[in-house]
């Protein structure tokens, strides 16, 4: 049971054109404390998130979601209907924010006082997006792990595809009892560059794992070490990828999650999103395979930028001058989206803004939590943050424990947070009995473990 207060629930569809439109629902609750709150999608859906409204509503907000402009987690919608693409890519986001606010303030009869984003993944493509586009939509936006740069993230994902090979029956398929093995092996070199042997990495972009102590010899395991042209795909998998011409097209996956990666990008299946994406919005052709896939190919569709679905416009100036607030969050265990390209976005914020990261915190944070898998949950760290539902207990819902009260105290009240305090259940990831606490830093700065205690204390850390 997520939210068990009164609420009204009203559901709609709303016409974005004649040939698109979104299906909308807002949830508005009794315990209404004058707020307004949008979440957002995940992957290519297409489907509300009603987990996320509900967990909206229970903290007192009148909160909206909506489908993106699409029903169901395919591509198949956007063929020939760039309409929908469109919806997709900035207008369901920004037609909720206009349409839930109207709903707001005619049902409570008074205006909402502050309006708020959030949303991971996708749904932080979104919060970003809608900083850069609309930036009078929201007072703040939490945006977590963004699925910003959209094509090139799908490029690179589809070229892993490419490097592991599509037939997984082939001797030269790295399995995964390799990938468990490679993971151990980066484990061993680069945990404990944080003081902690926790099998967490928090600032995974200090490791530059070797592969070649993994290479088969006569006395290693046959079937967890590489051959030779395995360890060279796996150098190359782990490297940034870039185009023909060396432009950056997107950085390498972070190091220390290499198994959630394999089940993901490298199993020897086609990435769906990408494929999808190609096959429905950029050639309209139904039969178009990712194992064609080029370098070239991949840059020129992100130099296209169709609809502007990068999301990473670096000029948030608008956003500032509103007064608005971001937090921006990546999980330091993502296996799907590289925390690496978050950090790309906010050094091109850096550099288009000309400000430095001490002149940004005035409205723009950056935090990585570590043990957070994608958006959620991971390898048993300190990962709830709670931008999501997670049952923790509910005396934690406090600004110094929650990244929506955070962010709540950061605009009404101009007190910013400096860290995000994470709570981690165990390996079960059940929320519970807490095992471990820890206060994610700031970016740039990072986490290290200086004692005294045990690491699974927060007090035990500092950010440097
Ligand atoms: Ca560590």
């Amino acid at each position: 049971m997520v939210y068990g207060g009164d609420l009204c629930r009203i559901a709609m569809f709303v016409n974005t054109t004649t040939v698109s439109g979104i299906t909308l629902e807002a949830w508005l609750p009794l315990n209404w404390h004058g707020r307004f709150l949008a979440v957002g999608n995940g992957g290519l859906s297409g489907c509300i998130y009603y987990e996320d409204i509900a967990y909206g509503a229970s903290l007192g907000f009148a909160t909206v979601g909506s489908n993106n402009g699409h029903n169901g987690t395919s591509g198949k919608p956007f063929y020939k209907n760039p309409e929908v693409v469109k919806d997709f890519a900035y207008r369901a986001v920004h037609t909720s924010a206009v349409i839930g606010k109207q709903i707001t303030n005619i049902f409570y009869g008074q205006n909402y006082t502050y309006s708020y984003w959030l949303g991971c993944s996708t749904g932080g493509r979104q919060g970003l997006k809608s900083a850069q586009a609309f930036p009078d939509d929201f007072n703040g936006i939490a945006a977590g792990a963004p699925a910003i740069d959209q094509v090139a993230l799908h490029g690179w994902s589809g070229w892993q595809g490419i490097l592991a090979g599509f037939d997984n029956t082939t001797s030269s398929f790295i399995t995964r009892s390799q990938w468990v093995s490679i993971q151990q092996e980066v484990l061993r070199q680069c945990d404990k560059l944080d003081g902690a042997e926790d099998g967490l990495l928090e600032d995974p972009s200090l490791c530059y794992p070797k592969i070649s102590p993994l290479l088969c010899n006569q006395t290693s395991n046959a079937s967890t070490c590489l051959t030779g042209e395995q360890a060279t795909r796996v150098t190359k998998m782990f490297s940034d990828l870039y185009s023909d011409n060396d432009t950056l097209i997107y950085p390498r996956m972070q190091p220390g999650i290499e198994v959630d990666s394999f089940n993901v990008y490298r199993a020897g299946t086609k990435f769906q999103y990408l494929e999808d994406w190609f096959r429905y919005v950029v050639y309209n052709d139904p039969n178009w395979d990712l194992a064609t896939l080029s370098l070239s190919e991949i840059q020129e569709n992100i130099n296209a930028d169709l609809y502007g679905i990068a999301s990473s416009d670096a000029d948030l100036s608008s956003f500032q001058a509103t007064d608005g607030k971001i937090i921006m969050f990546h999980g330091s265990s993502d296996g799907v989206i590289s925390s690496l390209n978050s950090i790309r976005y906010y050094e091109s914020v850096v550099a288009n803004m000309s400000m430095s990261p001490s002149e940004l915190d005035s409205f723009f944070r950056f935090f990585r939590i570590s043990g957070m898998g994608h958006c959620r949950r991971g390898p048993g760290g300190p990962w709830d943050v709670a931008n999501k539902y997670t049952g923790r207990p509910i005396d934690l819902n406090t600004p110094e424990n929650n990244i929506l009260l955070a962010m709540v105290k950061w605009v009404e009240d101009g007190q910013a947070p400096d860290t995000l305090t994470g709570y981690g259940y165990g390996s079960s990831n059940t929320a519970g009995k807490i095992q471990v606490a820890r206060m994610h830093c700031k970016y740039p700065a990072r986490n290290i473990y200086v004692g005294p205690g045990n690491n699974t204390d927060k007090a035990a850390w500092k950010c440097v």
